[in-house]
């Protein structure tokens, strides 16, 4: 067992940094020493109680890097030393999803059976005393943490893991979202709602893809400078506007965009980017979460002329354990450079501030 620090939400609203107790990986399992981690916007809604399924205490976090600590028995695709992004979205490799090319949903996942739990039912984390559950089989606001080996992937040695740590999540969702789920053409336009981490990852992705015109739209103007650097084209603040943003869109574009991406997680900004999308082969990618239990309702004539509305998990059909490595290759031979996500780096102690910050819009 390792004692070591980690940020316990006992109820939602704020993080504890606590001892922790971390038992030694099962059969099967890896235990990671985490030394970097980002903080996403799905960690802000565990933390407000609107993930689906949550159960406190929690550790939450699901954008972490790290290097095997040690392996349980039966695991041999790694070796402690060995750099890894654990992944909040697995891949077993058997079930029918992981086998099929067009899809990245694991069927042996958190997700496909909801749980806080590692997969045989049981918690590697005890505080005080009491058990404490795991967030999407990764936990990364910790110290150590023991993942599924099939929830791992084992990345290049030279890789910064103070840099790379977005590839568990962030830069992977968005980026993906416009090469995988989109499949945005060249010449074509889009529209981005919403530039945090994974909307300025869409904007990266619009512009590696070809896009000509990238329009990036948010109500923080201050989030402008960082997603013109990455590529958008024009930055509108819905705002600055007297009648709805997708009006402002459709006349932009004449007849609406050809991709449109929600990145914020608000019903009517999913309407409105959906409304966006043109009439006929408009796309459009809902990528941000709605609080659990909340419903949405179009008119069903948008979808009637024949757009595309989809919704994309962790990088479209991006299978984590294959694409994270050659991504982080990719990174590396500096095919695109997503440190420019990185607004700030915090000691761990310091996570309640990089919560405080991702609220502020900072
Ligand atoms: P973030 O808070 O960093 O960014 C959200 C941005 O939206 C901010 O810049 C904010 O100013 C802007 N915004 C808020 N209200 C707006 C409005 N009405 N109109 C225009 N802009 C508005 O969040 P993030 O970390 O980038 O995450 C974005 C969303 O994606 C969240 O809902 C998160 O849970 C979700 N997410 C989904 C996946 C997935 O796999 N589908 C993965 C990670 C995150
Ligand atoms: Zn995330």
């Amino acid at each position: 067992v390792i004692r070591c620090r980690a940020a316990v939400a006992w109820a939602p609203g704020k993080l504890s940094v606590e001892e922790v107790e971390v038992a030694p990986p099962k059969a099967g399992e890896v235990r990671i020493k985490l030394v970097a981690t980002g903080i996403c916007c799905t960690d802000e809604h565990l933390l407000q109680g609107c993930f689906p399924n949550a159960e406190f205490p929690v550790i939450p976090g699901h954008e972490g890097a790290g290097i095997v600590e040690s392996v349980g028995e039966g695991v041999t695709s790694m070796k402690p030393g060995d750099k890894v992004i654990p992944l909040c979205h697995p891949q077993c490799g058997e079930c029918s999803f992981c086998r099929n090319p067009e899809s990245n949903f694991c069927q042996k996942s958190h997700f496909s059976e909801a749980q806080n739990l590692l997969p045989d039912k049981t918690s590697r984390f005890s505080c005080k005393g009491k058990q404490i559950h795991h967030f999407l089989w990764v936990s990364t606001f910790a110290e150590y943490t023991v993942v599924p080996e099939y929830a791992v992937a084992k990345i290049d040695a030279a890789a910064p893991l103070d840099k790379v740590c977005l590839f568990g999540c962030g830069f992977s969702t968005g980026y993906g979202a416009a090469i995988n789920t989109a499949k945005v053409k060249p010449g074509s336009t889009c529209a981005v709602f919403g530039l945090g981490g994974i909307g300025l990852s869409v904007v990266m992705g619009c512009k590696a893809a070809g896009a000509s015109r990238i329009i990036a739209v948010d109500i923080n103007k201050d989030k402008f400078a960082k997603a013109k650097e990455l590529g958008a084209t024009d930055c509108i603040n819905p705002r600055d506007f007297q009648k709805p943003i997708q009006e402002v869109l459709t006349e932009m574009t004449g007849q609406g965009v050809d991709y449109s991406f929600e990145a914020i997680g608000h019903a009517d900004t999913m309407i409105a980017a959906l409304a966006s999308s043109n009439m006929s082969t408009g796309v459009c990618v809902m990528i941000g979460e709605l609080d659990s239990g909340s419903e949405i309702s179009i008119d069903p004539t948008l979808l009637l002329t024949g757009r595309t509305w989809k919704g994309t998990v962790v990088g479209g059909s991006w299978k984590m354990r294959d694409c994270i490595p050659k991504l982080i290759s990719g990174y590396l031979e500096k095919k695109f450079n997503s440190d420019t996500l990185i607004t700030h780096t915090l000691p761990f102690a310091k996570v309640n501030e990089g919560f405080e910050l991702l609220r502020a819009g900072k």
